[in-house]
C-alpha cells in the first residue's frame, strides 16, 4: 500500500488534511448510501494521521454524508508521533518546493523581460539603419539629378 499514488484533495483553495488514495482498491469495497461506490481517503489530522476512511464517491459536491473508517484502529503511540512528524516534514518540504518554484518562475519572467528589452533595442537600431539608408538614397538621387542637369545644360549650351 505504500508507494501508491496520492492525490492531495484541496477544499476552498487551501490544502486540506485529507488525501484521496488510488481508489483501484475500492473494488469490493463499500457502497455508499446514495448507491455510489465509496472512495478511500486518508486523514492527516492531528488526531488521525494516516488513518484511512470511506467517503461518498459521487464527488465533493455530493450531499451524501457517508463516512466510515477503513482503519478501525486509531493511530496511537510512537507510530502516531512518527506519522505526524513525517506529515509536518512533508508539509515543510512542499512549502519549500513551492517557494523555489515561485522563485524560478520570477527568474524566467525577468529573463523574458531582458529579452524583450534587447529585442526593442535591435528594432530601434534596425529603424536607425533603414533611416540612414533612406538618407543615402536621397543624397544619391540628388547628386544624379544635379549631374543630369549639368549634362543637360552642357548639351543645350553645345547646341547653341
Ligand atoms: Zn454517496
Amino acid at each position: 500500500m505504500l508507494g501508491q499514488q496520492l492525490t492531495t484533495v484541496s477544499e476552498g483553495g487551501s490544502s486540506s488534511t485529507v488525501q484521496e488514495l488510488d481508489n483501484e482498491m475500492t473494488a469490493g469495497g463499500y457502497e455508499c448510501d446514495c448507491g455510489t461506490q465509496a472512495l478511500i481517503f486518508q486523514a492527516w489530522t492531528d488526531a488521525n494521521p494516516g488513518r484511512r476512511f470511506y467517503r461518498c464517491g459521487a464527488g465533493r459536491r455530493s450531499e451524501c454524508n457517508y463516512f466510515r473508517w477503513r482503519d478501525l484502529e486509531k493511530p496511537h503511540g510512537w507510530q502516531k508521533k512518527a506519522l505526524l512528524e513525517a506529515r509536518d516534514l512533508i508539509k515543510a518540504q512542499d512549502a519549500e518546493i513551492k517557494r523555489l518554484r515561485e522563485t524560478q518562475a520570477e527568474g524566467i519572467e525577468s529573463y523574458a523581460g531582458e529579452d524583450l528589452e534587447m529585442e526593442k533595442k535591435a528594432l530601434e537600431s534596425d529603424l536607425k539603419t533603414s533611416k540612414e539608408k533612406e538618407q543615402t538614397l536621397r543624397e544619391v538621387l540628388l547628386i544624379s539629378w544635379i549631374g543630369f542637369i549639368c549634362i543637360f545644360a552642357t548639351v543645350i549650351h553645345a547646341l547653341k
